[in-house]
């Protein structure tokens, strides 16, 4: 039993049916919101309460909030998959529950209950409803839980009042080029995260620290950062937003091992799941990048892939650094890349049968 209720009042839509279908044509990434979102608040005398679905819009801040001069704050991002039977699910949301929590508690944030968290994806689904895009489309609606520090202090502590969101916002392909082949620069100058800091928490700060290593991957015409370890720049954690896969000719998968750095992906424990389930050896260790580049040039490593929620699974198919280039394979989408893809969407779309209990009905 959830101990919120998110009561909804003012039930007039900000978007018309006309304008919606229009923006449900093409909805691209993150650049469109539905018309309600949950909230919830926290104070350090009472608690969580006052729970709520209100119309999406503006938040009123004072320019003291502590979040805006210390950063904290957290995340998590998950989506709603329509089925064909009309009805809306989501893809183990109890691990984002989870992982909220364990962010909160690296953060300083208050924890909020797996069943609170559940029953606010809900309220916000139920209100939107026709904002969840039809199932033949392979589109979603991306919903983006947040919570931060509200307290109008300017005293570095924790703080003692805390806000939580639910907003969404219709999914189409995460990359603008949809699944194709991405380019992935090395950067040898920026680390995301380091030991005993918030790597392995969703917060704000890490996406801020990478940005400017997405900058220079751009700049070299790559589509991603890869991260190295902070300590010894040698060994591979994660994209700015993406887990990081290989796979070997001799049908090994392997991925970084969870060191404290690396957020812990709800994509990558499912796909280490589903290719266990195929007979796939799982390897989660430390991968050094330089043996994984000999790896590639020999070809022992014959495919490489980033997941995460947002993109799935996207094939890898060159990697960039200063030192020079390394093409993964022929360069194109790898058949286990794109298999493990394949059934990922299935489970998530209902086209084939949750045999690990996955799905939840929103
Ligand atoms: N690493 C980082 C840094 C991320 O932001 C994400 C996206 N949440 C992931 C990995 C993948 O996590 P998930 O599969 O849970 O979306």
């Amino acid at each position: 039993m959830s101990a919120l209720q998110f009561t909804q009042t003012d039930r007039t839509r900000r978007i018309g049916d006309v304008e919606r279908a229009q923006i449900l044509a093409d909805p691209g990434f993150g650049r469109y919101y539905t018309d309600f979102m949950a909230h919830a608040s926290w104070t350090r005398e009472n608690g969580w309460g006052g729970s709520e679905v209100i119309p999406f819009g503006p938040l009123s801040l004072s320019p003291a909030t502590a979040v805006l001069h210390y950063g904290q704050e957290i995340f998590e991002g998950l989506k709603a998959f329509r089925h064909a039977d009309g009805s809306v699910w989501t893809f183990r949301p109890e691990r984002n529950a989870e992982r909220l929590q364990r962010s909160a508690r690296r953060l300083a944030l208050p924890e909020l209950s797996v069943e609170d968290f559940l029953e606010s994806l809900k309220a916000v689904v139920a209100a939107d409803e026709p904002w969840v895009p039809e199932a033949t489309s392979e589109e979603s609606l991306y919903l983006r839980p947040f919570m931060f520090a509200s307290e109008e202090f300017l005293g570095v502590r924790t703080s003692h009042a805390v806000d939580y969101y639910v907003i969404a916002s219709p999914a189409g392909p995460y990359f603008p080029r949809g699944v194709q082949p991405l380019v992935v620069w090395i950067t040898d100058e920026y680390a995301r995260a380091g030991a005993g800091g918030t790597g392995a928490a969703k917060c704000g700060g890490n996406y801020a620290s990478s940005l400017l290593g997405k900058d220079e991957a751009a700049e070299h015409g790559a589509d991603e950062v890869l991260f190295l370890d902070s300590e010894t720049h040698t060994s591979i954690d994660e994209l700015s937003g993406m887990n990081v896969f290989a796979i070997t000719r001799d049908g090994r998968l392997l991925t970084p091992s969870l060191t404290g750095s690396i957020l812990e992906g709800v994509t990558r424990e499912s796909i280490l799941r589903l290719a266990e389930d195929r007979g796939l050896e799982v390897v989660e260790q430390k991968l050094v990048m330089s043996e994984l580049l000999e790896q590639l040039g020999s070809g022992e490593i014959t495919e490489m892939f980033a997941c995460g929620t947002a993109a799935v699974i996207n094939p890898i198919g060159e990697f960039r650094a200063h030192g020079g280039t390394w093409s993964v394979g022929d360069g194109g989408s790898g058949e286990i890349t794109l298999s493990l893809r394949q059934e990922l969407t299935d489970i998530q779309y209902g086209r084939i049968p949750d045999r690990h209990g996955w799905l939840t009905r929103l």
